[in-house]
């Protein structure tokens, strides 16, 4: 018997806003199809007015699924258990309900973003120092990320720097805050977990900074990859776009919901197609 057919949802949800654009049930419904999972996995767009509404009404219908922006912390506090990795980047983007009907949330970003990183360059970083730009919900999943990472630390730069000083403050084992681009770009990887991007093709920090021996990874995702990944890339760069951190979070989070694992070939595959 398959780990997930004692126990199946009532519908399998992402909770965001905007949501119209994700990702996230193409792919996710590739692997339920590859699994033989008699579900659909749907966008629902929530307006931050609306959350606590349509979650209640959603978790009356048995829904188990995935929170994005700007939604997460607000899950993370609806729900009745969480994760320490939930706990320790302040945010959900995982839940699910167990045999006791409790609300239970897991970050699933972390382990997408390791796994993303490790993609990039071959084989999992050790003692190296990353250059972090943004200080939300992504920039912790990185640092939490960094947390289990052997002698790896971080600089992190925020446009509002009160900001990346709390930030940094609840990681002060890995982190600290930058003065500068500078220092971002003169680190030995460099990371994008800013929104800059996403919606039009502005860079987070001139390409021309950055040696071009420094990989990069931008954690936006956007069809076609975004404006600065592609000069970085046009650079020469060892450069990738939020795709696989995107899949990988879905993986994992497919894995928390019924105790497989999704067929990843599927999951590309379905995006590859998407364009
Ligand atoms: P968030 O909590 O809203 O944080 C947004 C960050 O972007 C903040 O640091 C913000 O700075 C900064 N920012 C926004 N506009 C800016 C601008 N014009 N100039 C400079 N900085 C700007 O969002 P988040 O959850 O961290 O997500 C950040 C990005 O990561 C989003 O694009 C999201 O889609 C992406 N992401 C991707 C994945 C994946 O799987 N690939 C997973 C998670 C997140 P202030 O603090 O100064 O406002």
């Amino acid at each position: 018997m398959n780990g997930w057919q004692g126990r199946l949802p009532g519908r399998l949800v992402l909770l965001g806003h905007p949501v119209s654009t994700s990702l996230s049930p193409t792919f996710q419904n590739a692997a339920l199809s590859a699994a033989r999972i008699p579900l659909v996995y749907e966008a629902v767009d929530v307006q931050p007015a609306d959350f606590a509404r349509t979650l209640a009404s959603l978790l009356e219908q048995r829904a188990w699924g995935n929170v994005t922006v700007p939604h997460k912390e607000r899950m993370r506090v609806a729900c009745d258990e969480v994760t320490p990795l939930a706990e320790r980047v302040g945010a959900v983007n995982t839940f699910w309900l167990d045999q006791r009907g409790r609300l239970v949330g897991d970050n699933t970003d972390v382990g997408g973003f390791t796994a993303a990183i490790t993609s990039l360059l071959g084989t999992a970083p050790a003692d190296m120092t990353f250059g972090v730009l943004g200080a939300g919900g992504a920039a912790a999943a990185v640092l939490a990320s960094l947390d289990n990472l052997p002698g790896c630390r971080a600089y992190v730069f925020n446009r509002s720097m009160e900001r990346a000083r709390a930030l940094c403050e609840r990681f002060r084992a890995v982190a600290q805050p930058a003065d500068d681009v500078g220092t971002i770009a003169g680190a030995q990887i460099v990371v994008n977990a800013t929104s800059v991007g996403l919606r039009d093709d502005s860079y987070v920090l001139d390409p021309d900074l950055i040696p071009r021996e420094t990989p990069v990874i931008d954690l936006v995702y956007h069809r076609g990859e975004t404006a600065w990944v592609r000069a970085l890339r046009a650079r020469g760069h060892r450069v990738a776009d939020g795709t696989t951190m995107l899949i990988e979070q879905g993986a994992l989070a497919f894995e928390r919901w019924f105790g497989v694992e999704p067929d990843r070939g599927a999951m590309w595959e379905a995006v590859r197609s998407a364009g």
